[in-house]
């Protein structure tokens, strides 16, 4: 028997300047900086993790900062925007927050009923905060300066821009989403039960070309699995399904199973454990460069060719 996947674990996404990427999520956005650590695959490049106080699955947003990374093209086969929840209440808040620091922001059309409001990060990677109604931040980040009512709840789910919808709907079935509501060429598939980032849209936009990966693209998404046994019954679910699927990797903060699906976005399937606080105390997350055992020999090297970096709130003496 399959556990449900119950919605989204991360999101990973290709940045250019690294202090202007950490400035923008953590001083503006207000999400917790949880992992200072490099690309597995590319130990030269950093690998930053954002999301609430400990980097709960559902809140994660993670980026490949390449300082001259040139900017992606938006196209077909891949992730168009993603979502984060805030109250409903708190969006004219964030509105004025965004505007003042320059962030220009534009209204959406109600989706599905909720207020959409839109904006794109330094790299014009494309975010929307979804207003809805709900109650007070539990984990709101403790290096945060906005206001914890107002703070950013973790995942609403992801739009995918697509060519066609069958396929990518036929793996999201088969991964326990169903069809839950359609707008115009917007086709919302919805997790089971009520997690962050239950949501993936896929907008079918026939006239666009595929994209180009850069910096502001989304690189892959990745769902939940709740154990590694879960994962690797998924695992062979997906095989099942005609479709490459990786062995399992160790990315030290989960494991992962990577496959294309059929419109061409690369998903992920990340076991939850063991999690961000694995190799430094909740209190201090972030704040050193960690990394995995097999690059510790090399860490002179790798600190060497790495920029520097600080935490806003360290560099302003905020505690
Ligand atoms: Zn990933």
């Amino acid at each position: 028997m399959l556990d449900p996947i119950v919605g989204l674990h991360h999101v990973t996404a290709i940045a250019s300047d690294p202090q202007r990427n950490l400035d923008f999520y953590t001083d503006l956005l207000g999400l917790r900086f949880v992992k200072r650590t490099v690309n597995f695959d590319d130990p030269g490049t950093y690998h930053l993790y954002f999301g609430d106080d400990s980097g709960t699955p559902g809140t994660i947003l993670t980026f490949f900062p390449w300082p001259n990374a040139t900017r992606g093209s938006m196209g077909v086969g891949e992730t168009s925007a993603t979502a984060f929840l805030v109250p409903k209440d708190s969006l004219l808040y964030w509105q004025q927050r965004l505007l003042q620091a320059g962030v220009p922001v534009e209204h959406g059309d109600l989706r599905f009923g909720d207020a959409v409001l839109r904006f794109s990060d330094p790299d014009g990677m494309r975010l929307e905060l979804i207003g809805r109604e709900m109650s007070a931040a539990e984990r709101a980040p403790r290096t945060s300066n906005v206001p914890r009512e107002h703070s950013i709840r973790g995942f609403s789910g992801v739009t995918l821009c697509e060519a066609g919808f069958e396929g990518t709907a036929s793996v999201l079935t088969k991964m326990g989403f169903t069809q839950s509501a359609q707008e115009g060429n917007r086709y919302r598939f919805s997790a089971p039960g009520s997690a962050l980032g239950s949501h993936v849209d896929i907008l079918v936009q026939t006239q666009l070309m595929y994209g180009r990966m850069g910096a502001g693209s989304v690189h892959h998404i990745a769902f939940r699995a709740p154990d590694e046994e879960s994962q690797l019954r998924w695992r062979e679910e997906i095989k099942s399904l005609s479709l490459n699927v990786t062995p399992v990797l160790d990315r030290t903060y989960f494991h992962s199973i990577y496959f294309r699906e059929p419109g061409g976005v690369l998903f992920e399937i990340a076991t939850d454990p063991p999690g961000f606080t694995w190799d430094e105390p909740i209190e201090s997350l972030g704040e050193s460069l960690k990394l995995p055992a097999w690059y510790e020999s090399k860490r002179n090297v790798i600190e060497g060719v790495l920029p520097a970096i600080a935490l806003p709130h360290l560099r302003e003496g905020r505690t």
